[in-house]
């Protein structure tokens, strides 16, 4: 199995050594001629959700990349991915693939609690470790989007079809539990 990062920006780097680490393989999304090379799943990592934006539409990769997430290909999105996804943002005008149909709030954790750690549930996984990290929360998912995980009320995990997006940095602590669910759902 090969799973595409896209390595723009952000923390992708962690999200490959992740990846290998579950003995899948690995590619970076740079340029337009790496989407056409086969790959079965997706990660948009965290970082600067308007910088990856920006440079995906200025490398010519944003069009080709919306198409495959909305032909079903499997996507493992983070906090700066989530955004990337998001219909759109309660506090930002700009709104990238817009496949997830949810609002998010960027940084929605202000300036106090810009970076934290919490454990909470997931789906059906007890305990999960949670790092935020300049978060987004998700402030509303309709109908057909599962909520997977929520902190202080906040909507913090998602999935909908082939999508699955988080506010938080699972690449960052050592537990794998939620890589494993995206990996074993594409197999
Ligand atoms: N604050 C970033 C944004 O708005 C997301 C932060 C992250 O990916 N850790 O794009």
């Amino acid at each position: 199995m090969k799973i595409a990062v896209l390595a723009l920006q952000g923390a992708f780097y962690e999200q490959e050594k992740v990846i290998r680490e579950l003995g899948a393989e690995c590619l970076e999304l740079r340029q337009p001629k790496d989407l056409s090379k086969t790959f079965d799943g997706l990660i948009l990592p965290g970082g600067e959700s308007t910088a990856q934006g920006k440079l995906l539409r200025e490398l010519n990769m944003f069009e080709p990349l919306r198409e495959m997430i909305r032909g079903g290909l499997p996507v493992l999105a983070t906090c700066a991915g989530l955004i990337l996804l998001a219909e759109k943002s309660s506090n930002d005008d700009r709104s990238w693939f817009q496949t997830l149909p949810v609002t998010v709030r960027r940084n929605a954790y202000g300036r106090q609690l810009g970076s934290f750690h919490t454990v909470q549930d997931f789906g059906g996984m007890k305990d999960i470790p949670m790092t935020f990290i300049r978060a987004p929360y998700i402030e509303k998912a309709e109908k057909d989007v599962e909520i997977l995980a929520r902190v202080d009320g906040n909507i913090v995990g998602v999935r909908c079809r082939n999508q699955l997006a988080l506010s938080f940095h699972p690449e960052l602590d050592s537990d794998r539990r939620i890589h494993r669910m995206f990996l074993e759902n594409i197999r």
